[in-house]
């Protein structure tokens, strides 16, 4: 029976906690979510009955701030997928020492065969629903797969209605007119980007000398991929749901945005060759960077890899058993709450800027998130080399002991 990502986090956190020795009541406390939401509610179709959907609201842990985490639109959400969300974002921004603690919701829906008003109406309610634990300092909402700004403003329009007054802080991802902020669009993208350079320079190896395949063409996939090519890295490969497409000579990544976007796929862009799945990320790339959905690099994938750097744009794309193999086998991998922080990182900007309505440039953010960025991959690179362990292992065990150490001087209530 294949495991749940829950199942998976819980064994991350599991081997973590071991390697570091935490307390076993400390272990106790941060393995389980604090608080879960299940709602079913009516939605009012275009045409037929009035359809009623499933949704989560998952916080796993607030100890060191408001929940913060974003919502998955996608037909296979899950309770136990949305709680590993949760738990991989309390890591993360521990990890990026931003005062949040994780959270996480989804709704079982396929946004793509909703009609607009559908996706506004489901939004409102699921907002609705889900508002007895959201707010600006107690949970705040952010894009995810089959979300994105447009769906982040209608929530913070239901949140501002309820109210009676415009609440931007309780959501981020919005977009720009009504509190959004410069440069989150393409932050995950850019946090991946940064990371990839960072560790291909501790490689050895130089940008100009490294080729990319990308799994996944959304907001994270297509940003690292164009942001990467800007660095001078040669994308060869790119996935979306629909297939994957190869071309050795490189793609031009400035050209297949548009194009992608026109024709609601890569595949069939001119001059590429259609290749598989496993093709594509057991392709012959210096780099591989998983940002689709969890589990996708499987122990068979493990074996087959030909990079030498895996950099998890994804939350949980890698198996347990396939990171063993990864590492036996000499592939870096740069861990999904390191990688794709750049997302949180920039949300919790929009937050500070939407409390204060007080608006930065965004040269100030972008230099803001890659200092962090640095920052962070330092620690983690420090961590690894001083105590000989996997960049995994080692940003667990520093997202880990600040979330214990919160913990510990917060003490038990009552
Ligand atoms: P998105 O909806 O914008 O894009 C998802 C992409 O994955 C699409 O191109 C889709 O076609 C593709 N895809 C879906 N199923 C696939 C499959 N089976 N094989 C290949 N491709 C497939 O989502 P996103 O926001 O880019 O998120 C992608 C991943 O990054 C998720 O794991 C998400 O949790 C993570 N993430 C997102 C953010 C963010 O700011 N959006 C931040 C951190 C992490």
């Amino acid at each position: 029976m294949a495991i749940s990502a829950f199942d998976v986090a819980q064994q991350q956190f599991d081997a973590a906690a071991e390697a570091m020795g935490l307390d076993l009541s400390m272990r106790e406390v941060l393995r389980v979510p604090q608080r879960e939401l299940i709602v079913n509610f009516p939605v009012r179709m275009d045409k037929g009955p009035v359809r009623v959907f499933t949704g989560y609201r998952v916080q796993h842990n607030i100890t060191r701030g408001p929940a913060k985490g974003g919502l998955r639109y996608h037909p296979a959400v899950t309770l136990d997928e949305v709680r590993a969300l949760a738990m991989w974002m309390s890591w993360k921004t521990a990890l990026m020492g931003i005062p949040f603690g994780g959270a996480k919701g989804g709704v079982v829906c396929a946004p793509e065969t909703l009609s607009d008003r559908e996706l506004e109406n489901l939004t409102r309610r699921y907002a609705t629903e889900i508002a007895i634990l959201v707010g600006p300092h107690s949970d705040i909402p952010a894009p995810d797969v089959g979300t994105n700004a447009q769906v982040m403003a209608w929530f913070m329009d239901t949140m501002s209605m309820h109210a009676g007054y415009s609440m931007p802080a309780v959501i981020t991802g919005k977009p720009i007119p009504v509190g959004g902020s410069l440069g989150r669009m393409e932050a995950t993208g850019r946090g991946v980007a940064t990371v990839t350079v960072e560790a291909l320079e501790h490689m050895g190896i130089e940008p100009a000398d490294a080729s990319i395949a990308v799994q996944g063409f959304g907001n994270v996939g297509s940003i690292s991929a164009l942001l990467l090519s800007r660095k001078g890295c040669k994308v060869v490969g790119v996935s979306d749901v629909h297939g994957a497409i190869w071309d050795p000579a490189g793609l031009d990544i400035e050209d297949l945005i548009p194009w992608s976007r026109m024709h609601k796929t890569v595949v069939g862009y001119p001059g590429s060759s259609p290749v598989s799945n496993a093709e594509l990320l057991t392709g012959n790339a210096t780099v591989v960077v998983p940002a689709a959905l969890e589990g996708v690099i499987t122990t068979e994938i493990a074996r087959e890899a030909r990079c030498k750097l895996v950099v998890e744009g994804a939350n949980g794309p890698t198996a347990p058993d396939a990171d063993q193999v990864l590492k036996e086998r000499g592939i870096m991998l740069v861990p999904d709450i390191l990688a794709n922080a750049g997302g949180v990182v920039v949300s919790y900007f929009e937050w500070v800027q939407d409390l204060q309505a007080f608006f930065w440039e965004e040269s100030e953010i972008n230099g803001r998130l890659e200092a962090l960025m640095h920052r962070a991959f330092a620690q983690v690179w420090g961590v690894a080399h001083e105590s000989n362990t996997s960049l995994r292992e080692a940003a667990y065990s520093l997202a880990l002991d600040k979330v214990a150490q919160a913990t510990l001087v917060r003490g038990i209530y009552p």
